[in-house]
């Protein structure tokens, strides 16, 4: 099975086979151990993990994961 969770370091959404206790973020480099990170969703394959964080990424748009309603002040 897969996690999507994301990096502690960095924020980025990331996947790993829950077969690994650890995995490597593509994006900087941090070792997560997956017992500790938060997981955002499960995936039975990584064809399936990658279309999970691509609608994670459109649903937040943001990085960070915050939701900014600049654009909705006035
Ligand atoms: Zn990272």
């Amino acid at each position: 099975m897969y996690i999507i969770a994301r990096c502690p370091s960095c924020g980025k959404l990331m996947m790993a086979n829950t077969a690994n206790r650890t995995r490597s973020c593509p994006n900087c480099g941090f070792r997560a151990n997956l017992f500790n990170l938060k997981i955002l969703a499960r995936a039975q394959s990584s064809q399936e993990a990658v279309e999970v964080i691509q609608h994670l990424k459109e649903k937040q748009g943001n990085p960070s994961g915050e939701v900014t309603f600049k654009r909705f002040k006035r």
